[in-house]
């Protein structure tokens, strides 16, 4: 039996950037709004991209002109509204004599690039001859150089992060949002959406929810979540693999971003510097196994490690400098031919009509156009619900940790017990809610911090657990504190942390146990 949980406007399933966007811009318009997301918030494709917010200059090459400047118009929104968390890039692009695309082509892709991105705040393009280019980075490979390009993008190094603050910022606005809750069964009577069922995961009880708008934000497990409806709904997805590999800075690394040509097959793919290491990326293979079983394969880091030591010749990268490696499916629409490079990645959103009336898929959706795919999500849904919507207020709305980011930011880096490189540390993660637990007054003794160098606090153990929603070690350490992504995945002070949440969360000696293991095996499915 299940029991009932209300009645609500508009039911989101998924909590990766687009369900976590779509429920802040329909809770702001002041509609009731429930998500429900299967794991823990941001832990799909969302956390296993580029983290790049980006017009997508490779999209120019496809013709996609609406897609780039929606781009970049939306990189220039974010940046207002999460300075927190996106920051810009620069990004060098070297042109050789065997490139596919020369300076002529390069040239054109950047003044195309300027002239979308109206109203920008960041420089220009710049053309450099081949002795400026090495002069910048002397460890880029000059054989055959015959010069290069540098622009500026922004990257969003922590995109769990955007996620949370969209999750964070729809709760306040009223929302209900439940992680680790499953949507399990869709109602659907005469061909209409009556409600949905779903598995409250901590507790282990089946809810029922009465809703009549529900939007599938599943991701590359939109047609999944369709199955459930148990009707034969059309087959939307054909995600593509992508792979990434994370390595510590090598010799002759580069100070920039580059955006370089792989030698074997002409694909572009990304050396990113991020989280004081390089993000390298990424592979493009059609994929329709499981999404939550995909893995970066041997042959995928064998060809990132290649191509990363052609450019960087003094690097030598091999397997055993990779601190992990990982892969995501791109949820992509489903198209059988052609090269995976040239499906689109415009956003469709898909309204049902015979068979599921009142459901909407997201189909596609870039991370950097989330705010805007949710806009137009809601204008949609709200369009057929009897509760009047108010307007979009995400254009300029600023997400939690942006508001009054400037004051405490200046506060928390002259706090006289915190060093530079903590004050760092936690604007970067939580923006300006740092100060909720490093409150101005506040004293800091050796013991409050969880690591010799003084860059964590203890008190972010249980301010992420009470007020952030995270419920296991791994939501705490990978989506919360953002040490997963260390170069030793957090495993210094994972036991530390442990012992802390067990304290905040009254686990039981055996609970914690399990969460350590948990964690452990967790940790492993990354190592290549
Ligand atoms: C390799 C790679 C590189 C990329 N690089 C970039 C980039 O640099 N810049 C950029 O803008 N975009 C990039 N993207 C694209 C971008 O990451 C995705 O399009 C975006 O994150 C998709 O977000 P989403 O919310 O739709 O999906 P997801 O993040 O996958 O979220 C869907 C959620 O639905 C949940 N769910 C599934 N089934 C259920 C259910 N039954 N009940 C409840 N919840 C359920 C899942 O657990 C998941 O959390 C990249 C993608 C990949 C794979």
């Amino acid at each position: 039996m299940s029991s009932f949980v209300g009645e609500y406007d508009i039911a989101v399933i998924g909590g990766g950037i687009n369900g976590a966007g779509i429920a802040r811009d329909a809770a702001l318009r002041g509609l009731r709004v429930i998500l429900l997301e299967k794991n823990d918030f941001g832990s799909g494709t969302t956390s296993w991209s580029s983290r790049l917010i980006h017009g997508g200059l490779r999209y120019l090459e496809y013709g996609e002109i609406p897609l780039v400047f929606e781009s970049l118009h939306e990189r220039r929104r974010l940046r207002q509204v999460a300075p927190h968390l996106v920051d810009r890039i620069r990004i060098n692009i070297p042109i050789y004599r065997s490139s596919r695309r020369g300076k002529f082509i390069i040239t054109l892709g950047m003044i195309a690039y300027d002239l979308l991105s109206i109203g920008k705040k960041i420089p220009r393009h710049r053309m450099l001859d081949c002795d400026e280019l090495i002069a910048e980075e002397p460890g880029l490979s000059s054989d055959g150089l015959v010069g290069g390009a540098q622009y500026y993008d922004a990257q969003v190094t922590f995109a769990e992060r955007l996620v949370l603050e969209n999750i964070l910022s729809a709760r306040e606005a009223g929302a209900d949002v439940r992680n680790y809750s499953p949507v399990i069964g869709i109602s659907v009577r005469e061909g209409v959406v009556r409600g949905l069922q779903f598995e409250d995961r901590v507790s282990g009880r089946e809810r029922e929810v009465k809703v009549a708008t529900i939007i599938n934000a599943g991701g590359p497990w939109v047609d999944r979540v369709l199955a459930t409806v148990n009707r034969e709904l059309p087959e939307f997805m054909g995600g593509t693999k992508g792979s990434h590999i994370v390595v510590g800075s090598f010799s002759g690394a580069p100070k920039a971003a580059f955006y370089v040509e792989a030698r074997s097959d002409g694909r572009p793919f990304f050396v990113i510097p991020w989280n004081h290491q390089y993000l390298i990326g990424t592979t493009d293979i059609r994929y329709d196994g499981d999404p939550g079983d995909v893995r970066a394969s041997a042959e995928e880091i064998d060809y990132l490690l290649k191509e990363t030591n052609n450019v960087f010749p003094q690097a030598r990268l091999s397997v055993t400098d990779i601190h992990f490696a990982y892969a995501g499916v791109r949820p992509l629409p489903k198209r059988d031919k052609g090269p995976e490079s040239a499906i689109t990645r415009k956003h469709i959103i898909y309204r049902h009509k015979h068979r599921a009336r009142g459901l909407i898929s997201i189909i596609g959706g870039k991370l950097t156009t989330y705010r805007n795919l949710a806009e137009q999500a809601v204008d949609i849904a709200a369009k057929r619900l009897d509760a009047k919507a108010g307007k979009c207020q995400t254009r300029t709305l600023l997400l939690p940790g942006a508001q009054d980011f400037a004051a405490e930011k200046a506060a928390l880096k002259s706090h006289p017990d915190l060093s530079i490189e903590c004050a760092t540390r936690l604007l970067e993660i939580y923006g300006s809610r740092a100060t909720l637990f490093a409150p101005g007054g506040s004293v800091f003794r050796t013991e409050d911090f969880v690591d010799n160098e003084k860059t964590v606090l203890a008190a972010e153990v249980a301010f992420v657990l009470h007020q952030e929603m995270a419920v296991s070690l791994i939501d705490i350490i990978h989506r919360r504190m953002m040490l997963g992504f260390r170069p030793d995945q957090g495993r210094s002070l994972a036991g530390r942390i442990a012992e802390i949440a067990a304290a905040a969360a009254n686990w039981s000696d055996a609970e914690l146990k399990r969460q350590l293991a948990e964690l452990q095996a967790y940790n492993e499915k990354f190592l290549a």
